[in-house]
């Protein structure tokens, strides 16, 4: 499997062999979550989870089907989803009179419902989240993880009494992003996208666009300011004190299971996958070194040490199958397990044990004494250069261009002088069959001309090629 020559077939290849999927569903585009795979979706989930607890989110579910009167009350989000519904036409052998349709993502299954659990101004601000399954017709080429058709989905829904409580939450989400995707080793770039490409029916769209090693960029978190651009079609309005009616603002934040696909991407070589400590379904692999004759004492040691690491908190697999340990480091290193333990007989008579760490191939020897204190420690720096490396990777292929023609079809982030038209944003992208991903949240100092009409202009915006 080599990585860097065909990324897209070493993808394919690798989600497969280390179990994180099962293509053979016989409908395309649609995921079957194996195991391990749901695993590590899992344990991404409860992280987020936890952030929306600590930030005073509730987890609410939806229904799945929504009416299509409810569906077509905000012009720009039907016009913008309106090509990816899967609709429900039929009961049993009956034509259903209302038509039903998969939700695309649940705005319009939510806000009926807010119409109705809104109020007052104590009633605010509303604070909602939940994980479900969204569907999309996308017609693009599907790929595990990162364009499917069944997405698993997590969309935070809050109402606020002005735009300024809006604009806080925001701050909020991109706190809860740095804070996920430091735990994921993900670096990535917030982008405030382009008119033209903002959220159907928001105000203003913010993505998070991490980089992948074939050189496209590949959104893996969005947060959209709406404004009352929904409260007005949904009449979400609260009473403010004076008992005057307002209309609430709104946000979301939006994640799904690009997630995986952005791990599976960035961190993986040519040996398989390498998933960050922080979400490991296991985070150490036990193997076992058998002699002959000493099979019994150094499987019970290895017990020992399972059963030690499971106390302090780990998530471990101690593995005994009968065979070879050679095709037993091949397995988890496919599977991408952070560490692995060897220990023989060799190593309980010297009283240590053998650490192999999966980032970097590295081999040492740890006093058994000690083994918890290693673990955290060895996890810690494996997390630390997993971040390193990626981060190193995205800064490196982040580079200003001051034609549009030499960078035609590259890979890699493009910086490019705009005067933020949107016909000149579009030319860019027509000249360098890239997509503009937007321009940065923390504005950059920058002074030159608009690639395109050569006005002279402050602003940066960035190309790239996208998934
Ligand atoms: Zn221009």
């Amino acid at each position: 499997m080599e990585k860097k020559e065909n990324f897209s077939e070493w993808y394919a290849e690798v989600v497969e062999l280390a179990g994180l999927t099962d293509k053979r569903y016989p409908v395309k585009g649609l995921n079957v979550w194996t195991p391990y795979g749901w695993k590590l979706m899992r344990l991404i989930d409860e992280i987020i989870r936890c952030e929306m607890e600590k930030t005073q989110h509730q987890e609410v579910c939806f229904p799945l089907l929504i009416a299509e009167d409810q569906f077509a009350k905000e012009a720009d989000h039907i016009r913008g989803f309106g090509d990816e519904v899967y609709w429900v036409t039929k009961a049993g052998g009956e034509d259903l009179d209302k038509k039903l349709l998969l939700r695309p993502t649940s705005e319009t299954a939510m806000y009926p419902i807010f119409n109705l659990w809104v109020r007052s101004h104590a009633d605010l601000p509303l604070k909602t989240f939940q994980l479900v399954n969204t569907f999309r017709y996308d017609t693009k080429q599907t790929r595990a993880f990162i364009r499917v058709r069944e997405i698993h989905f997590f969309e935070a829904h809050t109402c606020h009494i002005d735009f300024e409580d809006a604009e806080g939450q925001i701050e909020e989400d991109l706190k809860i992003m740095e804070s996920l995707a430091k735990k994921l080793c993900i670096p990535y770039l917030v982008l405030k996208r382009p008119e033209w490409d903002k959220f159907p029916g928001a105000f203003y769209s913010l993505a998070a666009d991490s980089l992948l090693p074939s050189g496209k960029t590949m959104q893996i978190g969005t947060i959209h300011q709406y404004k009352e651009n929904f409260a007005k079609p949904y009449e979400i309005t609260y009473e403010d004190e004076k008992g005057e009616h307002r209309y609430v603002h709104q946000t979301t934040y939006g994640m799904s299971e690009r997630l995986v696909g952005a791990i599976v991407g960035v961190h993986g070589d040519d040996l398989g996958l390498i998933i960050p400590p922080d979400v490991a379904p296991y985070q150490i692999v036990i193997v076992p070194i058998l002699a002959k004759g000493l099979q019994d004492k150094v499987t019970l040691e290895c017990e020992k040490l399972k059963e030690e690491l499971l106390k302090a908190g780990f998530r471990v697999h101690l593995d005994l199958r009968d065979v070879r340990p050679g095709s037993k480091y091949f397995d988890w290193e496919i599977r991408g397990v952070p560490l692995r333990i060897e220990l023989g007989q060799r190593d309980m008579e010297k009283g240590v044990v053998t650490f192999v760490r999966r980032d970097t191939g590295q081999k040492k020897e740890i006093d058994r004494a000690k083994l918890v204190e290693h673990v955290s420690e060895t996890l810690r720096e494996i997390a630390e250069n997993l971040l390193d490396m990626a981060s190193k990777f995205l800064l490196e292929n982040t580079k200003s261009a001051a034609s549009l023609e030499d960078i035609k079809g590259k890979a890699g982030i493009f910086k490019v002088g705009w005067c933020e038209g949107e016909g000149c944003g579009l030319e860019m992208e027509e000249t360098t069959d890239m997509k503009v991903l937007g321009t940065p949240m923390e504005k950059e100092e920058y002074k030159g001309e608009c690639l395109v009409c050569k006005k002279s202009t402050e602003i940066v915006v960035y190309l790239a090629k996208t998934y």
